[in-house]
């Protein structure tokens, strides 16, 4: 998508701290972490969230959830732990409207989900 923050990243348009690539994803660090290990994990396909997720196929979606994994192992989260997030829609504060999974671990995190 043209102007989308995240199609522009991919692209490599806009440069980023990538953590691990694939055919469906792609993986970086957040620019402002909100955990000592905060990455996002963004489908390569648009779709503005998850509540558009007919837009990709199961394989993409579910390719999103693996890389979401696959990071927290590169990145030796595994064991001690991490939380996924998924920001969807102007309620949950969404800021990019290109679907996106937040990795984030490498300490303690609070017991509350927001
Ligand atoms: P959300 O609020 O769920 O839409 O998450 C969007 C995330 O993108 C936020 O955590 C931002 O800090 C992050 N972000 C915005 N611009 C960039 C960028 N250029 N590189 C890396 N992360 C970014």
């Amino acid at each position: 998508m043209n102007d989308c923050l995240f199609c522009k990243i991919i692209a490599g348009q806009i440069p980023s701290n990538k953590v691990y690539e694939d055919e469906f994803t792609y993986a970086f660090h957040d620019i402002a972490p909100q955990a000592r290990v905060h990455v996002l994990v963004v489908s390569k396909k648009h779709t503005p969230d998850a509540a558009h997720n007919e837009d990709l196929t199961d394989q993409e979606l579910a390719a999103c959830i693996r890389t979401c994994a696959r990071v927290a192992d590169l990145l030796g989260l595994t064991e001690d732990g991490y939380r996924i997030v998924n920001n969807c829609g102007e309620n949950a504060c969404q800021s990019v409207k290109h679907i996106h999974f937040h990795v984030l671990g490498g300490e303690k995190l609070s017991e509350k989900m927001a």
